[in-house]
């Protein structure tokens, strides 16, 4: 008989961990709480209208292939990837904007035309930070997180430095004009904080950005789990939607099941994708690992402020990933993570996919994702969230030159709450726990529980931390922990 694993959730950490355990002979089950799979990487369609309400930017996409070569599998046996020329457009005022190309070299002349000799500096800033990129996803990400030991090697004693400068620090030594600053301070934001909290050997961010590009999978985010479903059934993974896990059964400090929609399931293993917050909630006291006071102790990454907009037409002056940089980044910023609060003028991201994949929206038409960054756990009601549209979209006719509040043919908000009520998120967060140096690697909440043997975790809120490619990456991780425990034998017939 195969030993058995339940997994809570389905998202993306969730279903690549259930891809590898499958494939090393487990059975593996998986309860979602929600009516379809893929966690926060979820759709919404209505009329035509398509929106991917989760993620948006495929970066790393060598993640991504070494996800599915691990399993003989390309990404190009799933869906189509398309490079984005331009990757992206950062609109400053209405006269002033930038756009990133597809490629290294017409990015220098860019920094060069707003400020001469910059491609030099940006030159010796990218060769550093796809140095810490081979350094950092080849290799320490897909560490454990156990001990500090981990993190201590040749290279990383070489480069120790660079853990305890900031990013802002070595972007602003050298960069002078303000919106190339904005735009190299911009990719750590991924990571969940401030550019100024954050150690400059994240600066692997900038060259997943300018050195690897921004890409596109046709039809969407929901692709790729579409693709990891595809694989995960094809390993014989079960995959059940509409079943919330509301207790984890601990029996001789041991995970032995859990109850969902009020019935067990036995299980050899627990493995839990939910936020981890949310997990320990599913324990008796004693077995809880960390307290509320140490997640309100925690750096979350931002929650956010979303609409999904139809529009009836098509619009202008906008990309595919256009960032709204026209609001003080550092009075926003302090708003999300020095005093949580409403920001006056926030700055905010739009995505209009439709302008490069026509399966978005119907002819003539744009499918439009707004996104506000916000401090978790802040007040959230349906009249902020109006004010926060009237403003933003006030904006955006302005920056853009067209007026477009016309042309809305419907619209949805998402925000705070439903974060909470949707995916069990500790105070709405959109996007887990930030990396910042105390909470990287070894510091960051346990991929296996101190507490309960055979209980593990994966997902944003573990090791290595917030988005796609992390969240792959951890699938993998706990899987190798998990191997650990039984030794593999081949058809795993004995617990060890
Ligand atoms: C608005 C937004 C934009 C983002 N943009 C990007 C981007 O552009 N690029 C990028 O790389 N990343 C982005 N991210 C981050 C990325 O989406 C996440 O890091 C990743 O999807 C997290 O996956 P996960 O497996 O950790 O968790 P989740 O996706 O949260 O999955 C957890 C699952 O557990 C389920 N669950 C919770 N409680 C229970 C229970 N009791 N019983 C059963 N099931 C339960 C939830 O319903 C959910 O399906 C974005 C996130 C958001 C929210």
């Amino acid at each position: 008989m195969k030993n058995k694993i339940t997994i809570i959730g389905s998202g993306f950490s969730s279903l690549a961990a259930s891809c590898y355990l499958a494939a090393d002979g487990f059975d593996v089950s998986i309860y979602e709480k929600n009516n379809s799979v893929g966690g926060r990487a979820s759709v919404f369609s209505k009329d035509g209208f398509k929106f991917d309400m989760g993620p948006t930017w495929y970066w790393m996409p060598d993640v991504f292939e070494h996800f599915f070569n691990d399993f003989n599998t390309r990404s190009s046996d799933f869906y189509q990837l398309d490079k984005l020329n331009p990757a992206y457009k950062v609109i400053f005022t209405k006269h002033d904007s930038i756009i990133i190309s597809d490629t290294i070299d017409k990015i220098y002349s860019i920094f060069e035309k707003f400020e001469p000799g910059s491609s030099k500096h940006l030159h010796a800033f990218l060769e550093s930070a796809k140095y810490n990129y081979e350094v950092a996803i080849k290799d320490l990400v897909y560490r454990p997180g156990n001990s500090i030991v981990e993190l201590i090697t040749p290279t990383t004693i070489r480069r120790v430095d660079q853990f305890f400068q900031t990013i802002s620090k070595q972007v602003r030594n050298k960069i002078k004009h303000p919106y190339l600053i904005s735009i190299l301070e911009f990719p750590v934001l991924f990571l969940g904080a401030k550019p100024s909290n954050t150690p400059s050997f994240y600066n692997f961010m900038n060259y997943a950005d300018f050195g690897l590009g921004t890409w596109h999978p046709k039809g969407g985010m929901y692709e790729v789990i579409n693709a990891m479903v595809s694989l995960a059934t094809s390993l014989g993974v079960k995959i059940y939607t509409n079943q919330n896990v509301s207790k984890i059964i601990v029996e001789n400090k041991k995970a032995s099941g859990i109850i969902v929609n009020g019935d067990l399931i036995e299980a050899d293993i627990v493995l839990s994708g939910a936020d981890y917050h949310h997990t320990e909630t599913l324990l008796e006291r004693p077995y809880k690992q960390y307290s509320e006071s140490y997640w309100n102790s925690k750096t979350f990454a931002p929650s956010s402020l979303l609409f999904y907009v139809a529009f009836d037409k098509k619009l202008h002056n906008v990309n595919h990933h256009t960032l709204f940089f026209d609001a003080d980044f550092n009075e926003h910023a302090a708003t999300i993570y020095d005093n949580p609060s409403w920001p006056k003028k926030p700055l905010f991201y739009a995505s209009f996919p439709s302008i490069t994949d026509a399966s978005f929206a119907p002819k003539g038409k744009e499918a439009g994702t707004f996104l506000i960054p916000l401090a978790p756990g802040i007040e959230d009601t349906t009249s902020i969230r109006e004010r926060y549209f009237e403003q933003i979209i006030g904006r955006f006719e302005a920056l853009t030159g067209q007026e477009v509040k016309d042309s809305i043919l419907f619209k949805r908000s998402y925000c705070i709450n439903d974060f909470i009520n949707d995916y069990n998120s500790y105070k709405g967060n959109a996007y887990g726990l930030a990396n910042i140096l105390t909470q990287t690697a070894f510091l960051r909440p346990k991929i296996k529980s101190k507490k309960v043997d055979n209980l593990y975790f994966t997902g944003q809120l573990t090791v290595p931390g917030p988005g796609v490619p992390p969240s792959l990456i951890s699938g993998k991780i706990v899987s190798l922990e998990i191997n650990k425990k039984f030794k593999i034998l081949k058809n795993h017939e004995t617990i060890v």
